[in-house]
C-alpha cells in the first residue's frame, strides 16, 4: 500500500548530527527515515519539514535555508529514486517513472519573522506547506498551551501578521499547517479562509487529552472543509497512560484513526508520523516497517478502500486541489 506522510524531521536531524561530526546522509542512515527504508515501506510522497527550535536557535533563517540546501543535495544525490515536487502533477510524473516525491515544509512560521516577502522566497525555493507556530509565540500567533484569556477575555489565537500570512498562503498556493498552533489559532485559519488547510501530525484530544491535540469540534471543521489531519505515532500523543519513553504502539495509531474518521469521516485522515521528530521507541520500529500499520488495519477491519484514502488517497486529492 503507497503511503503519503505529512510530517517527519529527518532532514534538520541529518543536519544536526553532521554538524556534531558523523557523516550521515538521506540513503541510508540509523534514523526513522531514510530511502532505503521508504523504498522499502512503499512510499509515495514524504513531506519533509526544515523544523526550527527557536528556543535553542538565534539565526533560525540561516537554519532553515541550510536545512532546505540539505534536502535538495541528497535528493540530487538520490535522483534516480526520490525527486522534489512543486505542483500534483510532479507527484503524478514521479508515479509513472516509478519515483517517491520529497515535498518541502517549514514547521516554525517565525523563520518568516513576519515578513511576506521571505514567506514568498520560501515558495519560490519549493515550501508548499508552513506551521504557522512551533511551540513559542512567534510574530503570527500563539502555540498550544495558550489558551483563551476569560477573565481578560482575551483570545490568544493569530496576530495581525498571522492573518496576512494566512491569506498570501492560501494566494501563494502554500499549504497552512495548523499543527501546534493554539486552539483560538486554529479557529482564526477556519474563520478566515476558503481553502483546506491541514494538521500535519496531531491526533484526536478526545482519545489522549494533550494540548497538541484537536478536540472534535475542530476534527470537524478540518473535515468539513475537505482538510486532512496527519496521525502522529508520538507515543505522548496517543495516549494518556503513556509517557515519551514508553513505545508506540500500533493498536494506539489505529484508535486514533478510527475515532477521527468518526468525528470528521474517512476523507480528512491522513498519516503524520513524526519521524524523527518523535524521541519513543516505535513497536514497527522505522518507516521501513510502515505495511504493519496497514495490516493491523486490515485485521481491525477497515474496508481497503478506506485504508487507501488514510494512507495516500486523501494526501493526493489535497495535493490536486492546492498545489
Ligand atoms: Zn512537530
Amino acid at each position: 500500500m503507497k503511503i503519503v506522510d505529512f510530517h517527519c524531521d529527518t532532514i534538520s536531524q541529518l543536519y544536526d548530527i553532521r554538524e556534531s561530526g558523523e557523516n550521515i546522509n538521506l540513503r541510508k542512515n540509523r534514523l526513522h527515515l531514510d530511502i532505503e527504508k521508504m523504498k522499502k515501506g512503499d512510499y509515495m510522497l514524504q513531506v519533509f519539514a526544515s523544523y526550527v527550535d527557536l528556543g535553542s536557535n538565534n539565526k533560525s533563517l540561516e537554519s532553515c535555508l541550510s536545512y532546505i540546501d540539505l534536502l535538495y543535495d541528497e535528493v540530487e544525490k538520490n535522483k534516480d529514486d526520490i525527486e522534489i515536487v512543486y505542483t500534483y502533477e510532479d507527484i503524478i510524473k514521479n508515479i509513472k517513472e516509478n519515483k517517491m516525491s520529497a515535498l518541502l515544509s517549514i514547521e516554525e512560521g517565525g523563520v518568516c519573522k513576519g515578513n511576506l516577502s521571505l514567506l514568498r522566497n520560501f515558495y519560490r525555493l519549493g515550501v508548499r506547506m508552513m506551521t504557522l507556530t512551533w511551540n513559542y509565540e512567534n510574530e503570527l500567533a500563539y502555540p498550544n498551551g495558550y489558551f483563551y484569556n476569560k477573565e481578560k477575555d482575551e483570545r490568544k489565537g493569530l496576530k495581525e501578521k498571522g492573518f496576512e500570512f494566512i491569506n498570501e498562503m492560501e494566494k501563494l498556493g502554500m499549504i497552512i499547517d495548523v499543527s501546534h498552533l493554539s486552539d483560538d489559532g486554529i479557529y482564526d485559519v477556519y474563520s478566515n479562509t476558503t481553502k483546506p488547510f491541514i494538521a500535519s501530525h496531531s491526533n484526536a484530544r478526545s482519545v489522549c487529552s494533550h494540548q497538541r491535540n484537536l478536540t472534535d469540534d475542530m476534527i470537524k471543521k478540518i473535515g468539513d472543509r475537505g482538510g486532512i489531519i496527519g496521525i502522529n505515532f508520538y507515543s505522548s500523543f496517543l495516549n494518556n497512560n503513556y509517557k515519551s519513553s514508553d513505545i508506540s504502539k500500533i493498536e494506539d495509531i489505529i484508535n486514533h484513526i478510527k475515532y477521527t474518521s468518526n468525528i470528521g469521516g474517512i476523507d480528512c485522515v491522513g498519516i503524520g508520523s513524526d519521524f524523527d521528530g518523535i524521541d519513543c521507541p516505535l513497536e514497527f520500529e522505522n518507516s521501513s516497517n510502515m505495511q504493519l500499520i496497514y495490516n493491523e488495519m486490515k485485521k481491525s477491519g477497515f474496508k481497503e478502500s478506506d485504508i487507501e484514502k488514510v494512507f495516500y488517497k486523501n494526501s493526493l486529492r489535497l495535493f490536486k486541489e492546492l498545489l
